[in-house]
């Protein structure tokens, strides 16, 4: 296990639950980055005693440093010091939300690192670029998001990818499973924050009110598995107990089981290959509620499909599906548009933004503000 550690988004939902498994494991922390909110870094920062501070917000980044002056602690500012903390510890966590964390991760998959990939919307933008860095240089990309930690853990040993049949990952339906589209039609960003398993931080949180977060999973898996969209299904599964499964093609399913505590998969991310005691709740099978799966309504919830699509059509699309969703999650966090303008304006910048197969990282960077700028 490497014992040192950077955490790219340390003030976030990941963030926060990554500092405590790195208190129990007794990991060096080497840097720490975040956007802005100086008051809870500059407590974590004396607390766990990095070597650097990085805040992508420069006006932040002052504050900080201004705070911090009476400890030896560097801190540095703007988008060039996240990815220099990118360079930074043995291990380093990607816990920033948005596409944001593509260049650090690519700088830290240059520099060789272990990744604990939380950072999702990077594998959706660039997944094949990710993964095809990591492999010219040997960086080591585990899946911090649970569903992929669990087909992670339940490809240990495999020897040939083929005996594969498919991936099926569990999706609790989120705060609004059941609804229908006129129930649907009026709930606002507080009726979406309400999920009910997972706390975790609010642009994932609607993601998972609108299904986007399970098309992006599913794009985040056949990036980190090289399997096709049909190998790679989704099933309504509302306790989050069963993380994910594989189906080989002898008709073996193995699932890994849980309580619903991302510690647990940060944690893996961190000691794999090996497995150490857990501040994460135990699985009490005989009081946890029945386990139950339905199939996902990609009707009622249009972005599972739309996201479906975008990896179909392949090249920039999934970059043109992500920004277009970054947006259009944040004009409805802010009450700006409503739920079902989220799809439309998603599928609208995927029917006017022009799609380049084969990009290059600046074709995808393209695509990425392309997308942005039609979502208003
Ligand atoms: P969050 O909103 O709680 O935290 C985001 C972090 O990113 C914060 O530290 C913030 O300072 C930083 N950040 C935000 N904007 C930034 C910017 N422009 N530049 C630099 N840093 C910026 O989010 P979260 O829930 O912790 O999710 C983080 C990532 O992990 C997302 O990609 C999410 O999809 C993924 N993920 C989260 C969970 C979960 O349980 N929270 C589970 C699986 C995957
Ligand atoms: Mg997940």
């Amino acid at each position: 296990m490497n014992k040192t550690i950077s955490i790219l988004g340390a003030t976030g939902s990941i963030g926060r639950q990554t500092l405590d498994v790195v208190e129990k494991l007794d990991l060096k922390v080497e840097a720490l980055t975040a956007n802005s909110d100086v008051k809870r870094i500059e407590e974590q920062a004396r607390k766990f005693r990095p070597r650097m501070v990085a805040m992508a917000n420069e006006a932040a980044a002052q504050d900080l440093a201004a705070r911090l002056a009476d400890t030896n602690i560097r801190v540095s500012g703007g988008a060039a010091a996240l990815t220099e903390a990118a360079t930074m510890g043995g291990t380093v966590v990607t816990a920033v939300v948005g596409m944001v964390g593509l260049k650090p991760t690519l700088a830290a998959i240059r520099a060789g690192k272990r990744i604990a990939l939380a950072n999702k919307e990077t594998l959706v933008c660039a997944g094949e670029l990710v993964m095809e860095t990591a492999r010219k240089y040997g960086a080591e990309i585990i899946p911090v998001d649970s569903e992929h930690s669990a087909i992670f853990q339940c490809l240990r040993g495999i020897r040939d990818m083929e005996e594969v049949r498919r991936l099926i990952l569990t999706c609790s339906g989120g705060p609004f499973y059941g609804k229908t589209w006129e129930e649907l039609a009026p709930m606002t960003s507080a009726d979406a924050l309400k999920h009910p398993n997972w706390r975790m931080g609010p642009k994932i949180t609607v993601d998972c009110a609108t299904l986007m977060n399970k098309g992006l999973e599913v794009i985040e898996a056949m990036r980190l598995y090289r399997l096709p969209l049909e190998k790679v299904h989704v099933v309504i599964h509302r306790q989050s107990i069963v993380h994910s499964l594989v189906e080989f093609r002898d008709g073996a399913v193995l699932a890994q089981l849980g309580a619903p505590d991302m510690r647990l998969p940060i944690q893996y991310a961190l000691t794999y290959p090996h497995r150490v005691e857990s501040p994460a709740d135990t699985l009490d099978l005989l009081t946890c509620p029945p386990l139950t799966f339905a199939e996902p309504d990609r009707t009622t919830f249009p972005c599972l499909r739309l996201a479906e699509e975008a990896v179909k059509t392949g090249g920039t699309a999934c970059a043109i599906l992500n920004a277009a969703n970054e947006e259009a999650v944040k004009l409805y966090l802010r009450d700006k548009i409503g739920f079902y303008d989220i799809p439309r304006l998603v599928s609208r910048a995927l029917e006017t933004v022009p799609v380049v197969q084969n990009p290059t990282l600046q074709d995808i960077l393209d695509a990425d503000a392309a997308a942005r700028r039609q979502v208003f």
